[in-house]
């Protein structure tokens, strides 16, 4: 059942969380425990949670004695090698008391647009949640970057929530909401909600931000969600601080209704161009 409204979000049958780079590494790296605290709790609930998380570079980083982003892919893609399997280890062990085992799953935008990989990721990901598995996505960086390059996994995450028919997509990052323009502008005004059909041509979202650990930034998150909402995925983009309340179905962060007259989106088959490829 789609998820219409955000106080519906603790009601939901199955929801992707999506959690950014700079949330869950560095310094930021203790956030992954109260973050896991939260998805095992609506696991608990019978709530069938995947979580996208970014974060792989970031985490790779130190262990390649680098103190900032690479700016070269090839590296970029090496960091993405050593620090998945240790974003994995941190999620994996943060998961243990609730005796809940997660499931990597690295896929690719082209994926889900190529009819076989789509009906076999798909298959996959019914089956781990059919497991009780809390399956954890991320861009498998050594044969694609469109997400190094272009948002931090926003757009998988929406073509995630697509593919397995989720009623709610979570997008934490570390901005409490979208706002009208750049927060720091004067006459920047928060946005509480946005309807399916919502012309949001007159809002400046800036363009793909890339800061010490990631990609990403609104823009991202604005074509993300619209891209889920279309197809009938009711979208909330918020900070990771705000994860429980989030859950909770609490007023925060910006809601994206979903069309409530989408089609979802097909097992098998290509989808519709999603974002931008610049
Ligand atoms: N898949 C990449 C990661 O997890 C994307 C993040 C980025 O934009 O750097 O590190």
């Amino acid at each position: 059942m789609t998820t219409h409204e955000r106080e519906e979000l603790p009601a939901a049958r199955r929801i992707v969380v999506k959690v950014g780079s700079s949330s869950i590494s560095g310094e930021h790296a203790g956030n992954i425990q109260p973050l896991v605290e939260r998805l095992a709790a609506a696991h608990g609930r019978g709530t069938e949670v995947v979580l996208v998380s970014s974060g792989a570079i970031a985490t790779g980083m130190p262990f390649l004695d680098l103190d900032t982003r690479p700016s070269d892919l090839a590296t970029q893609q090496a960091a993405a090698a050593v620090g998945q399997n240790m974003l994995i280890y941190r999620y994996q062990e943060a998961l243990r008391p609730f005796g809940i085992v997660a499931g990597q799953v690295l896929l690719t935008a082209g994926d889900l647009e190529n009819a076989t990989h789509r009906s076999n990721a798909r298959r996959a990901m019914e089956r781990l949640l059919g497991l009780r598995i809390l399956p954890i996505v991320n861009e498998n960086d050594t044969v694609a970057t469109h997400e190094i390059r272009f948002g931090d996994n926003d757009r998988l995450a929406a073509l995630v929530a697509q593919l397995i028919h989720a009623d709610a997509l979570v997008l934490l990052s570390d901005i409490e909401c979208l706002y009208t323009r750049p927060p720091d502008e004067p006459g920047a005004r928060p946005i509480e909600r946005v309807a399916h059909d919502d012309d949001l041509a007159g809002f400046q979202f800036g363009s793909v931000v890339v800061n010490s650990v990631g990609t990403g930034g609104a823009a991202t998150k604005v074509s993300a969600a619209r891209v889920a909402a279309a197809s009938g995925v009711g979208v909330l983009v918020t900070s990771v601080d705000l994860v429980a309340q989030a859950l909770a179905g609490e007023p925060v962060g910006t809601w994206f209704e979903p069309d409530p007259n989408a089609v979802p989106a097909p097992a098998t088959g290509a989808v519709g161009t999603v974002g931008a490829r610049s």
